[in-house]
Order: structure tokens, then sequence, then C-alpha cells
């Protein structure tokens, strides 16, 4: 059993369903299950076009997954809530990222985890602090 520590992200559309949907789907995959929700927070986007806020939260789950299985039940909660890969960083209904996956370091080319942008995102940083204080002092 791992602990693991997912970011949440939407500016697209309903941004507060987005979060709240992806957290109930993380929790009905197959060998998951969700442990502690942060507080849902509004950032401004760092990066890429002119785009609207964003609503950010980090998850801490429990899971039976390998992490490239979690990644791609991930990556399939992107696509039902409509993610569509479009401009590096543009605006998307939902992103949700591998933060820490127990200890272990992953340097893949499709994934890499801790994920190396964490210390840059006060987004991901603030809302890691507040349900895992112990996690992201290891950053
Ligand atoms: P970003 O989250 O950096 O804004 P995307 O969500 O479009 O960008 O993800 C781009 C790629 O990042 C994905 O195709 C995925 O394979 C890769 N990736 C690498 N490491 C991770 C990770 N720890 N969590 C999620 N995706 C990752
Ligand atoms: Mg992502």
């Amino acid at each position: 059993m791992t602990v693991a520590y997912i970011g949440l992200g939407s500016n697209l559309g309903g941004r507060r369903k987005n979060i709240l949907s992806a957290i109930k789907m993380i929790g009905a995959i197959l060998g998951t299950r969700v442990t502690k929700v942060s507080t849902i927070i509004e950032t401004v986007p760092v990066g890429g076009p002119p785009q609207g806020k964003f609503l950010n939260a980090v998850a801490e789950i429990q899971t039976n997954l390998a992490c490239r299985d979690l990644l791609t039940g991930l990556q399939s909660i992107e696509g039902r809530l409509g993610r569509v890969r479009g401009v590096l960083n543009g605006p998307r209904s939902i992103d949700l990222d591998i933060l820490f996956f127990n200890d272990q370091t992953i340097h893949e080319k499709d994934l890499i985890v801790p994920h190396p942008r964490i210390k840059e995102r006060d987004f991901v940083l603030g809302p890691l602090k507040e349900i895992a204080p112990v996690v992201a002092a290891k950053i």
C-alpha cells in the first residue's frame, strides 16, 4: 500500500465541480481511496497564455496501484472531465499531477516523481503543507 499526494487544478468550466468530481472519481479507482483533501484555493496562473484564475487543491490517497497505473487512471479521469490537451500551460478543465508516491523516485520520459515543479508552485506547496506538513518539508 502506498500513500500518494495528488495535485488538482482547474480553470475552465465549473472549476469547483471539476475538482470535486475528480476527487470522487479518484476514490472510485479500484484499489484507491482518498484519505485527506486540502482547502480549495484560488490562484493566479503561472506561465502559459493569458487565462482565468485556477482553483487548486491537494489530496492524499492510499493506493495498491503501481505509480504508472495510477497515472493512467488519473489521465482517464482528466479525459472524462473534458480535458483537451492544447497549448502548453494553457487553460484546462482539470489537471491531475502525482506529487509524491511514498518515497519513490521515478525518472521516466513521461513520469517524474516527486513532481519536479512543486518547489516553484505555491499553489501546490500551500495545500500540501496544510494536509501533510512533514511531506512538504521534504521539498
Ligand atoms: P502540466 O501538469 O505540467 O501542466 P500536463 O498535465 O499536460 O502538464 O502533463 C504533461 C505530461 O506530464 C503528461 O503527459 C505526463 O505523462 C507527464 N508527467 C510527468 N510526470 C508526471 C507526474 N508526476 N504527474 C502527472 N503527469 C506527469
Ligand atoms: Mg498535469
